[in-house]
């Protein structure tokens, strides 16, 4: 299935109100799909898994914003490190380092998001609220090439409406609540929240950054 132009551009209208970023979400789908939107003008792409990311990035135009969205394993960091603009799911203050110690051999700051854990399914990841409370208690002072920008989080997998809305109203509470806490390397500016099925009750509830897949690129 082509790319949904009308819906790409609309969505763009929509998100401009927010000033929110628009990730398109090209997993699993083809590079000529990626490079007919890129065409229409977009740059940021998010992608979930690393050897399919990598593949990608070497054959696209080399402007591309990507963002990792996906989970991410500390093994397989130093492959995305070269290029990644933004990874959004750290879950662990390990992976935290781990980004920080192969950034420092490339010479490069990487900036991420905190994932945290605002469903109700057990499976998804993140840090929950006490984690999080440690993680900034934590000394980060020393991790020079990291930069903490923001949160992101992933609703319930739900019809609940009302549901979802409480979901990402608690996440924008708690980028605000920790917004004081700014150190050279931590600067809690982004949300990052909403998908195809919810991402107008994210911008409603304070997203700045949405990861749309299946609208744009049709289902996978
Ligand atoms: C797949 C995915 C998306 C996009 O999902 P759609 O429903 O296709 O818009 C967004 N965020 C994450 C973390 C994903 O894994």
């Amino acid at each position: 299935m082509p790319v949904n132009k009308e819906k790409y551009f609309s969505i763009l209208e929509e998100l401009k109100q927010y000033s929110a970023v628009l990730v398109a979400v090209s997993k699993t789908k083809p590079v000529g799909d990626i490079l007919a939107l890129y065409e229409l003008g977009q740059r940021d792409f998010g992608e979930n898994y690393v050897n399919e990311l990598v593949e990608k990035q070497q054959q696209l135009p080399a402007d591309i914003r990507w963002h990792f969205i996906g989970h991410l394993q500390r093994n397989k960091v130093k492959f995305i490190v070269p290029f990644v603009h933004l990874i959004h799911g750290i879950d662990s203050y390990k992976l935290l380092v781990e980004v920080n110690n192969q950034a420092e051999k490339r010479n490069r700051v990487i900036d991420v998001l905190l994932q945290v854990h605002i469903a109700k399914e057990e499976t998804k990841f993140g840090f929950d609220d006490q984690e999080l409370e440690q993680l900034f208690k934590t000394d980060l002072s020393a991790l020079n090439n990291i930069k903490v920008t923001g949160l992101m989080g992933m609703a319930s997998f739900s019809d609940d409406q009302e549901l979802i809305k409480t979901e990402f109203h608690s996440l924008e509470n708690c980028l605000r609540s920790h917004a004081k806490f700014q150190t050279p390397n931590t600067k809690l500016q982004i949300l990052s929240t909403g998908m195809s099925g919810d991402y107008k009750i994210a911008l409603q509830e304070g997203s700045n950054m949405v990861r749309i897949g299946s609208l744009l690129f049709g289902a996978r």
